[in-house]
């Protein structure tokens, strides 16, 4: 194996899972209660706050249910943070908190976090267990109606975007874990990482059909725990 130094994973639903939150293209789910442009774009939320609100009050709330745990493939990535000798940087398209809980700290959370809302008239980002509404007042600049979830919508510009590509620039391993691929920029990280050198891994329940150099099938339970496994035992990248 070619000894690593920077390692860039991404993650999407497939990851949170087994963790028990619905993937955003599983068949049951909070997401096809409603069409996806009404509550996960700028003109559903314009059009009517009150029942975006209400699905990302019911997502907060089943995320902060005591059945809602990191799962062994978080936990894998936390250790794999913490022992192996370089870089490793998650970015991760899930707008839950399992990393964190997990241990990760090297994270980016490029669509947004559920446990954060923001003030469109004074920028102000909060974190929030509760329930918000139209009603909710800015804690800052005392707006009302002005808060809306820190969450980005179709349309949208995801977060952190130069750090993501200065990341994959320099990546020599990349790994995309439980994403369908089919939502963009993430979609094409692969790509960019592989145009500059790095070796590109899938892991997934089934094949994206994405033209990735290794492909392993299977829950990321399992796959990725054996994956980092076999990368800590390698002892020219444990710390
Ligand atoms: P997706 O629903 O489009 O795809 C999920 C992928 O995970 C599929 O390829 C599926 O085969 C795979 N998968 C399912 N179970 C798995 C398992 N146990 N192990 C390994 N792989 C598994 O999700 P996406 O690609 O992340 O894109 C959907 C968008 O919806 C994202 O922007 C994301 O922010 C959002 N979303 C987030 C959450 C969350 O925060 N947990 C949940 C649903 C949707």
């Amino acid at each position: 194996m070619t000894l690593l130094r920077n390692i860039v994973i991404l993650t999407g639903a497939g990851i949170s899972a087994e963790s028990g939150i619905p993937t955003f293209r599983a068949a049951d789910g909070l997401w096809h209660e409603h069409k996806i442009e009404e509550v996960a774009s700028p003109q559903g939320f314009a059009a009517n706050p009150a029942l975006v609100h209400k699905f990302y009050n019911q997502r907060r709330q089943h995320l902060l249910t005591p059945e809602v745990k990191p799962n062994l493939a978080h936990f894998a990535l936390a250790k794999l943070e913490r022992e192996f000798q370089g870089q490793v940087m998650l970015i991760t398209q899930n707008i839950d908190d399992l990393h964190e809980r997990a241990g990760s700290r090297q994270l980016i959370h490029m669509h947004g976090e559920l446990l954060k809302i923001r003030c469109t008239q004074c920028g102000m980002v909060t974190q929030i267990t509760d329930s918000i509404t139209e009603e909710s007042i800015c804690q800052q600049c005392k707006a009302p109606g002005s808060l809306r979830p820190d969450i980005v919508w179709f349309g949208e510009t995801p977060m952190h975007m130069t750090d993501i590509e200065e990341a994959l620039l320099a990546a020599d391993l990349f790994v995309a874990i439980g994403t369908s691929g089919n939502v963009y920029p993430a979609a094409g990280f692969y790509q960019l990482a592989a145009s500059a050198g790095a070796e590109t891994l899938e892991i997934n329940l089934e094949s994206t059909g994405s033209n990735f150099g290794e492909v392993r099938i299977g829950s990321a339970s399992q796959v990725v725990s054996q994956w980092v496994e076999e990368l800590i035992s390698d002892s020219g990248n444990i710390k």
